[in-house]
């Protein structure tokens, strides 16, 4: 974890400048300086998945090919609508629900199940404050979402996303605790902030390269939308498509 080394030098840092400082009448403005690069490199790292900086995620693949996943469902109207283009297209992608709303929609995880797709866990409540959540109650809010899914696959998740892909120390923790993989993504498609389907569309063609982990939402209808379109480009360039498990090669249930 690289918040401990910072962490450490941070206080190393203050420590060394209380001495060095003392006599000069600007100590204060010295430590000041200090814990301001501190709290700038804590939220840096809490909000950029990618730095593994309070946890260590898998962001790329380790085949020449992507996958496709896609966070906060399983969605009644928009879920089916992309299992139907990915049946058509014959891709396989990686769920990350919620759940909560797998709960009231075991039907949907079963069919994502029976059509090849893998289910992961992306935490029960997917609650706005779940990066203030104690130790504790993220361990317990994860591990509900994992009984849900075991409850209705008989299988348990390994792979586990982050909600609005922020960390913290107690993610690192509790993820290390239950043996589950901190999954990030390398390529973001903007899905919840596009108005139309070619904004994704331009955006993921622009963008795409191999080994890619491709971030998406299956509960956005302009999402469905693009999503045949997203696979043709693939097709036609010949940019091979797979699950997450197969692309950096680890087991997606236990
Ligand atoms: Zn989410």
């Amino acid at each position: 974890m690289k918040h401990n080394i910072v962490t450490a030098i941070t206080i190393t840092a203050i420590a060394l400048s209380g001495i060095v400082f003392w006599e000069t009448g600007f100590v204060e403005l010295v430590i000041g300086l200090i814990l301001l690069i501190y709290l700038a490199i804590t939220s840096y790292g809490s909000f950029k998945i990618q730095a593994n900086y309070f946890t260590t995620s898998i962001n790329h693949g380790k085949r020449k090919a992507i996958a496709l996943t896609f966070d906060d469902g399983p969605d009644p109207e928009t879920t089916p609508q992309i299992l139907e283009t990915l049946r058509e297209k014959g891709v396989k992608a990686t769920f990350f629900v919620i759940g909560k709303k797998a709960e009231k929609h075991p039907e949907l995880l079963r069919r994502i199940d029976a059509e090849g797709h893998i289910v992961a866990n992306h935490s029960y409540s997917h609650h706005y404050l779940i990066a203030f959540f104690s130790t504790a109650k993220l361990k317990a809010d994860i591990e509900h979402c994992s009984n849900v899914i075991s409850e209705i696959l008989g299988k348990s998740p390994q792979f586990f996303r982050p909600p609005f892909g922020v960390t913290n120390p107690r993610y690192g923790r509790v993820l290390k605790a239950l043996k589950i993989n901190s999954i990030g993504w390398s390529m973001r498609s903007l899905d919840t902030k596009a108005k139309n389907k070619y904004e994704i569309i331009n955006r993921v063609i622009s963008k795409l390269k191999a080994r890619d982990i491709v971030l998406l939402h299956d509960n956005r209808a302009v999402t469905a939308a693009s999503l045949g379109d997203l696979i043709e480009h693939c097709k036609q360039t010949g940019i091979k498509i797979e699950t997450l498990s197969r692309l950096i090669q680890k087991e997606p249930y236990a």
